[in-house]
Parts: structure tokens; sequence; C-alpha cells
């Protein structure tokens, strides 16, 4: 790298530590986007630069701040998640982990395609499910390791790994909340979250944000001609959302019914234990 090379670097840094000082002192949680493999390396590298100086399990009213996303639908994503959570554990900071499937798999897999080398996704959509399921148990035995070697109640500020699964998949949102369950990890812990995308599968989200399940809707703004292709490559790429269109219909004519009929209330479909 050159001097200026390392100036730019040096800004940067500055720059995203000045970021995170500021939600600090605002008392807010900072989220770190993943992007295509080929800027993700540096992506990561500050990102854990971050966590480390951030989410420091020593400091008073430690709570952590910065998070990292995951992309389970690469064949390296068990290996990072692996890799960071020792990292973690050796320099004495939280791991918060974005557990997202991946959102680039098309633009991926062509340009790995034009320039000859294998495709970092995985191969089929049930390797990607494998991958994402796997992860969600992976972190959860963390949780699970570190209540058994400490006795400790799970909480953000004692919690080796926190994490966020971002996620519109019925099955694995089912999957972890019957994992907490059996994990004996509350829903109030604040050491497992929820996300989906605001208009998207809010029959989940909303089924466990009524059951205490800590729950967030990303909600995407901007300029209309910025925002609409946003959304239309979300819900392309959303085959769980793009499944479940007719599953959703159904269910806002039950409400729209209800209401009309002044129903009783009933819960639709999944209900996770309290
Ligand atoms: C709150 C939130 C934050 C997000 N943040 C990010 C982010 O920072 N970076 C990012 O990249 N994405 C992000 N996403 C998008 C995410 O990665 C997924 O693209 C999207 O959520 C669809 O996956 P799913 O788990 O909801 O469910 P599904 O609809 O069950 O899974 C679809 C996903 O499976 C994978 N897939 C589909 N077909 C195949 C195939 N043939 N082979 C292999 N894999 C396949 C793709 O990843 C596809 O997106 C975010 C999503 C949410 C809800």
């Amino acid at each position: 790298l050159s001097n200026k090379d390392w100036k730019d670097y040096d800004r940067v840094v500055n720059r995203l530590e000045d970021i995170c000082q500021l939600a600090k002192e605002l008392g807010i949680g900072i989220m770190i986007d993943a992007e295509q493999s080929y800027y993700q390396e540096a992506i990561d590298h500050f990102a854990l630069h971050l966590q480390q100086k951030f989410n420091r399990i020593q400091d008073t009213h430690h709570e952590a701040l910065v998070y990292n996303t995951y992309q389970m639908y690469t064949k390296s994503g068990q290996h990072k998640l692996e890799r960071d959570t020792r990292w973690a554990e050796q320099k004495g900071f939280t791991l918060a982990v974005k557990l997202v499937r991946g959102a680039y798999m098309v633009s991926e897999t062509k340009r790995a395609k034009d320039l000859g080398y294998p495709s970092p996704i995985q191969d089929t959509l049930e390797d990607t499910h494998a991958s994402f399921n796997g992860a969600i148990l992976f972190l959860l035995n963390k949780l699970q390791e570190h209540h058994c070697s400490t006795r400790q109640i799970l909480s953000p500020t004692t919690s080796p790994v926190v994490f966020m699964i971002a996620s519109h998949n019925r099955e694995s949102v089912v999957l972890t909340v019957e994992e907490m369950e059996r994990h004996h990890v509350s829903p109030q812990s604040g050491v497992i979250q929820f996300g989906q995308l605001y208009g998207m599968q809010d029959q989940i989200s909303y089924i466990l944000g009524k059951n205490g399940y800590s729950t967030y809707k990303y909600l995407p703004y901007g300029m209309i001609d910025q925002v609409l292709p946003y959304l239309v490559r979300r819900v392309q790429e959303n085959s769980a959302v793009l499944e479940s269109v007719s599953k959703e219909q159904q269910l806002l004519l039950q409400e729209i019914k209800k209401r009309f009929l002044f129903k009783k209330e009933e819960d639709p479909e999944i209900t996770p234990p309290v």
C-alpha cells in the first residue's frame, strides 16, 4: 500500500470510530450490512476492529454495540463464523452477529462464471438452508456452553455472542424458537433478536413480537426511484416471501372478516412458546 492508501485507511477507521462513539453515547446499536464477497473481506476487517473496540466485555455497562453480518449462502460462511467466535473469545469482546442467507446470489454466480473462478455461493438452495440453520444451532450451542461453564443468567452484558436471525423463512424462525425453548433461552433475554423487512412476512414478526421475542422491522427509506427497485429486488430474492404470498392474502382476508364480524381474536399459523 502507498502512503496515500494508508492515510485513506486511517481516515476510514477514524470516521467509523466516530460513528460508533456517537452511537454509544446515544445508546443505540450499529448493524453493518454484508455485500458482495469481493468487498466483504474489507468490510469484515473493519467490523471486527470496531467490535473489538466497542463490544469489550470488561467495559462498564457493557452491551454489544456493533453487529456484523454473516451470509450463510456462502461456502465459507460457517468457517468465518467459527473463526470470528474464537477470535472474540480470545480478545474478550462480544461477537454480535446478524445472520442472513445472502442477497447477491445472481451477481456472484455470474461474476464467478465470467472470470472463471469457483462460485463462492452454496450449490443448491437446500445447502443454503442447511448452512443457515446450522449456524443458528452453532450460535445457540455457544450460549449453552457459556451458561454451563459460568452458570450466569444469559444477558447481553454477559453473553459471548448475541445475534439477530434476519430472515423471512418460517422454518428457520420456528427452529430458532424451538431451540431457544430447548436451551431455556428466554425470549426476553435480549441475546437473540429477529429481523424482517417492513411489509414482508409481517405475520411472522407480529406473532414473534406478541409472544415477547425481540423483533425488528427493517424500514428502507429514500427517494422513490431508489427504494422501489430495492424492494423489487428483495421480493425477487425472497423465495420464502413469494411462496407465502397466498398465505398472507388468506391471513389478511381472515383479519378483515374478523374485524367486520367482531370475532374473537385467533392467532394465525405459528404459535411460538411464551
Ligand atoms: C433484516 C434483514 C437484513 C438483511 N441484511 C442483509 C445484508 O446485510 N446483506 C445481505 O446480503 N442480505 C441481507 N438480507 C437479505 C437476506 O440475505 C436474504 O436475501 C433474504 O432475507 C431472503 O432469505 P430468507 O432467509 O429470508 O429466506 P428464503 O426466501 O428461504 O431464502 C432465499 C435465499 O436463499 C438463497 N438461495 C436461493 N436460491 C438458492 C440456490 N439455488 N442456491 C443457493 N442459495 C440459494 C439466497 O440467499 C436467497 O436470498 C437481509 C434480510 C433481512 C430480513
